[in-house]
């Protein structure tokens, strides 16, 4: 008997190339069906090009398209040229994958969404899938123009900047939260780089939050 190996990768082409800074920009393609969870990632690479990387989905659940949020690594092998991509060309997609899903059973908790740079992505995703989600998002970059749709989230978002004025805070992620009262039903979800979520994780342990409702996803 035959084993039919069942292809598991989409060919899916580039509807738009949204630029929100010199380096960072949302990437819209064909979504083919593909189901996910709010806040799994695809791994997407150029067309015909072996190379594959994890982004997390940024469109809402209900979109018939796909987009991720991608920051151009200058000296990387698929994140530049993913976002040099022309409408018409084409991505391979896999997935989703991971863990980092907003489940129903934490939707009516107070959430406190944390990210850096382009780790608030998921969290475009959970907001544009349940738009009337009780959430207080703090997002953290170098400068104050990475704001990545602020607009999108009104008064719930909060700019922490580190290198100029400009945001909310001057500082850290991870500087504001110490500030925080956390109330003890929070579900807290941190998304970016790991030197933060380590840090934030035992802050917020500290705070007297319980692991089970800290949830991490560690983008490099
Ligand atoms: C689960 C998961 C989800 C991810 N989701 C996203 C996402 O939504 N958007 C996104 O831009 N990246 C995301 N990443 C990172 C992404 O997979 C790639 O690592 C990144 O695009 C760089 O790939 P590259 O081939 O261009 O460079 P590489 O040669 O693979 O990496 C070069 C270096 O770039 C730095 N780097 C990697 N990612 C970033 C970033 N996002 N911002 C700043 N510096 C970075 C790291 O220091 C890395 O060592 C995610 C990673 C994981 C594990």
């Amino acid at each position: 008997m035959a084993i039919v190996l069942k292809k598991k990768r989409k060919t899916c082409a580039v509807l738009d190339v949204r630029w929100l800074t010199d380096s960072t920009a949302v990437v819209r393609f064909e979504r083919q069906g593909l189901k996910f969870v709010p806040g799994q990632y695809i791994r997407v690479g150029v067309e015909g090009d072996p190379e594959i990387r994890d982004y997390s989905v940024y469109s809402g659940f209900e979109a018939d398209y796909l987009e991720v949020l991608i920051r151009r690594v200058e000296d990387g092998l698929v994140s530049k040229q993913l976002c040099d991509l022309k409408v018409g060309d084409s991505v391979n997609v896999g997935g989703p994958y991971g863990h980092f899903k907003l489940l129903e059973e934490v939707l009516d908790k107070p959430l406190l969404l944390v990210s850096t740079g382009t780790g608030i992505s998921p969290f475009h995703c959970y907001v544009e899938s349940f738009p009337e989600l009780a959430f207080n998002l703090v997002h953290g970059t170098s400068y104050a123009s990475e704001s990545y749709d602020a607009e999108h989230y009104g008064e719930r978002y909060f700019h922490c900047v580190s290198r100029e004025a400009g945001g909310a805070f001057k500082g850290r992620v991870t500087d504001h939260l110490r500030t925080l009262e956390i109330d003890p039903q929070t579900e807290a979800f941190l998304c970016g780089n790991c030197d933060m979520i380590y840090e934030a994780f035992d802050l917020l342990q500290e705070k007297g939050l319980p692991t089970a409702q800290i949830h991490t996803e560690v983008y490099f």
